[in-house]
């Protein structure tokens, strides 16, 4: 399978070179150059086949003959090693826990998949590839523990200093060997920043440094495996179904936005923001205006320019109309989560932290103009990632989970950098 730059539909590559170089030289983002259709039986006979087996028919077309059958599967074993529960929270409501799995946050399949791949395509290979990812929380910690230990891999994580919550600074601050935690002076965007620029840099080309945020198609491409789990659970109720996921850098639903495109009945798509509401304005005013992020509780959805945006309009052919019809894009305050994450404990029981409350809120919203429809939200993290926010706010105290426990003891280890200048200098070293 090959892959185009979004900037230069001429330049193309293998998906092992789009894997291993993250984003095009151009700068554009890498983009499948077709979308196989899985056959009908496939979805019709889906509760049949398990959650590895989806995934292998899901992916093998978009890494085609570059890795061995019997590799891709094993790659696939070792990524989906935990589970994707569908749980009722609402009338017609459901949540689809991504949670399960070592860091306790959706990103764990894309990162350990990606990591996996890139140890696969260096094997024979002298060479180190330098991994570079900003992170606003969640991405620094499951990319931290999906590469740890993967031969050929540095890995430097960029992370905004003291805009992170405890647990997720100790996820990606305590794990060591090819892992390194850079503190930056800072907030998000300008950690993102500082990765762009070093791409850019001619003085750093000799670092084959690449990129683990969902630009990488092999971070991003796994996250749609997400989306048959959920029809799998729920394709017995026979109802259209919407899916409302809390979006950041817009990752996820683009992957589900693919998973549509090769099949999957989905009716309707929802992105819900909090504060950031770039996208949720594009769609109202049809004019696209990048801000700066701001600062909320679901932190790790705080960007103001979604690097995945232009994958979604290359899957729609820039045609807002069509766009429209399946996908809608609201914004909530902090408030309005608060109050959310209240009314689903108080009705249901159901404990949502901040960024899987947005996503109820933005299902709630659309199902308003669907009665007929079920709805599945996407928690993307586990309470207890959030735990200053959830617990105070719904008066509970967490258990703390195995996976969390572990990190809690482990000794933070950063280097505080307050510019791009110092940045280089430790990319140099
Ligand atoms: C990264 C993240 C998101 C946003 O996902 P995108 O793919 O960037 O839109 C939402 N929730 C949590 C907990 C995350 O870590």
């Amino acid at each position: 399978m090959q892959y185009y730059s979004l900037n230069n539909p001429n330049h193309k590559v293998s998906f092992q070179e789009a894997v291993i170089q993250g984003l095009a030289p151009d700068r554009g983002l890498y983009f499948p150059e077709s979308i196989t259709v899985l056959p009908n039986d496939f979805f019709n006979q889906i509760e049949n086949y398990s959650n590895q087996e989806i995934a292998f028919n899901c992916i093998q077309p978009f890494v085609g003959d570059e890795i061995p059958t019997e590799v891709l599967k094993q790659i696939i074993a070792e990524t989906l090693c935990f589970d994707f529960p569908v749980v009722a929270v609402d009338e017609n409501i459901y949540s689809l826990e991504l949670f399960h799995g070592p860091t306790m946050a959706f990103k764990d399949v894309g990162a350990r998949f990606m990591s996996r791949c890139l140890a696969y395509f260096n094997r024979d290979k002298n060479q180190t590839n330098t991994v570079l990812v900003a992170t606003s929380g969640d991405t620094g910690g499951a990319v931290a523990s999906g590469f740890l230990g993967v031969k050929g891999v540095d890995v430097v994580i960029l992370y905004p200093s003291g805009k992170v919550s405890d647990i997720q600074e100790r996820q990606l601050t305590t794990l060591g060997q090819n892992i390194t935690a850079l503190e930056i002076d800072g907030v998000f965007d300008d950690c993102q920043d500082m990765v762009k620029k070093a791409f850019l840099d001619e003085d750093l080309t000799y670092k084959n440094l690449t990129s683990a945020n969902s630009i990488n198609i092999a971070r991003w491409l796994p996250q749609m495996f997400y989306f048959f789990y959920a029809y799998k659970a729920l394709k017995k109720l026979n109802k259209p179904l919407i899916t409302s996921c809390p979006s950041g850098n817009f990752g996820n639903i683009c992957a589900g936005i693919i998973a549509k495109k090769i099949g999957l009945p989905l009716s309707h798509f929802v992105a819900s923001t909090n504060a950031n509401d770039t996208v949720p304005q594009f769609l109202a005013t049809g004019k696209y205006t990048a801000k700066p992020s701001v600062a909320t509780i679901s932190n790790a959805m705080d960007v103001g320019n979604p690097s995945n945006f232009v994958r979604i309009q290359e899957l729609y052919n820039n045609d807002l109309n069509a766009f429209q019809k399946d996908f809608s894009s609201y914004s909530f305050t902090d408030d309005e989560t608060l109050e959310a994450m209240k009314l689903i404990h108080k009705t249901s029981g159901y404990v949502a932290e901040p960024h899987g409350a947005v996503g109820y809120l933005g299902l709630v919203k659309e199902m308003e103009k669907h009665q007929d429809s079920v709805g599945f939200l996407l928690e993307t993290a586990h309470p207890i990632k959030f735990l200053d926010v959830v617990e105070p706010v719904l008066g509970i105290q967490l258990a703390v989970p195995t996976q969390i426990e572990s990190v809690l003891n482990k000794e933070k280890v950063s280097i505080k950098i307050a510019n791009y200048s110092e940045f280089k200098k430790f990319l140099l070293q």
